[in-house]
């Protein structure tokens, strides 16, 4: 462990900081003091701790874009005076802002370790204390002076995850996220094991982080199920000013035949909607043209997600549209990996 290490924790809200109302019984956010009073253990790190927390701390289930860009910039004013981050945040959308924070970034060289818990910091069981001293530990670590994880992380129960290929998988028990088509970055135990060979370091010495808080958010999700409708298609597809849909399709990529339905995205395709192929599995990845149901895709303009998230598919098509590419790039781009977010 390295004895100068200076840590940043940003605290946001979610449940890790939440009260019960004493009257609805609801859960809401409380502030960064009454945290740090339930977990004295962390004054016992020998380097320093500071914290900055948001002036309203949120249920994630608020976040926006507005938030993304006020916490990319928080870590871009404070990047240069910190080892490294900690983000506490609430788990329900968590897996969105490690994904979005992923594309924002350019040449981040320090860890930003997303956390949070399943029940509050204050309660006995807690799981909170845990995650929160594990994700310091890990921004902290150095070897040859060089970050040991200088990516954005979410640590959970144990395990370090890159947080663009995770989604939270589990709202009872605390192994709250997976990431299944991407190895752990480190497993906890007795010792934190780091996986090296899986963690992306830069191949130069970088000086010269920045952030890109560019994001066009009118883009959507098309889920399929069986029976679905002709109406309701054409009314997501054809949404007004909509730029980008990320269409959920069944197994490995597969869709409806039907020629109403490859149509809609036919003629939608022609108009400039991007739409891209995301299984609805939480495991494994698109492979249009393996059966015959997405043969039809790829002739309606339908780009492959490859293994990517709904999470990264959504924030990184936020990401691309609105930096004035044309269409070709963005869908380019998209099959490409930015920021270690699918298997390409
Ligand atoms: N609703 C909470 C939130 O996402 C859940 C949690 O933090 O675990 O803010």
């Amino acid at each position: 462990m390295n004895e100068k290490a200076k840590i940043l924790i940003i605290y946001t809200g979610g449940t890790i900081g939440m009260k019960e109302n004493i009257e609805s019984g609801a859960l809401s956010p409380v502030n960064f003091s009454e945290i740090s009073n339930e977990i004295p253990e962390i004054r016992k790190f020998n380097f320093q701790i500071d914290s900055i927390e948001f002036d309203t701390p949120i249920d994630s289930s608020d976040i926006d874009f507005n938030f993304w860009k006020k916490l990319a910039n928080i870590i871009f004013d404070n990047y240069k005076k910190y080892t490294g981050f900690v983000v506490l945040h609430g788990t329900d959308t968590m897996a969105f802002t490690a994904s979005m924070l992923s594309f924002m970034f350019v040449n981040l060289n320090k860890p930003v370790i997303f956390t949070g818990s399943q029940l509050p910091i204050g309660m006995l069981r807690t799981d909170g204390k845990e995650n929160l001293i594990s994700a310091i530990e890990i921004a902290a670590a150095k070897e040859n002076n060089q970050s040991v994880v200088p990516e954005v992380c979410i640590y959970f129960e144990n395990r370090l995850f890159r947080g663009n290929r995770t989604r939270k998988s589990n709202a009872e028990y605390f192994n709250a996220f997976a990431s299944e088509n991407y190895p752990n970055l480190a497993n906890v135990g007795i010792n934190i094991k780091y996986n090296y060979k899986y963690i992306n370091y830069p191949t130069k010495q970088l000086d010269c982080f920045s952030v890109n808080t560019k994001i066009e958010n009118r883009v959507g999700v098309l889920k399929l199920f069986p029976g679905i409708t002709k109406e309701f298609v054409n009314a997501i597809v054809n949404t007004s000013n909509i730029k980008a849909l990320v269409l959920e399709t069944f197994g490995s990529g597969n869709a409806i035949t039907k020629k109403w339905f490859l149509d809609i995205l036919k003629n939608a395709n022609k108009k400039g909607l991007v739409i891209a192929n995301v299984t609805q599995c939480s495991a494994g990845s698109v492979q249009q043209g393996k059966y015959q149901t997405s043969v039809g895709l790829i002739d309606a303009g339908v780009i492959s997600g490859n293994d990517i998230t709904t999470e990264a598919a959504i924030t990184k098509l936020m990401h691309l549209l609105a930096q004035n590419y044309s269409i070709e790039e963005v869908k380019k781009q998209f099959e490409t990996s930015i920021s270690g977010e699918m298997s390409v």
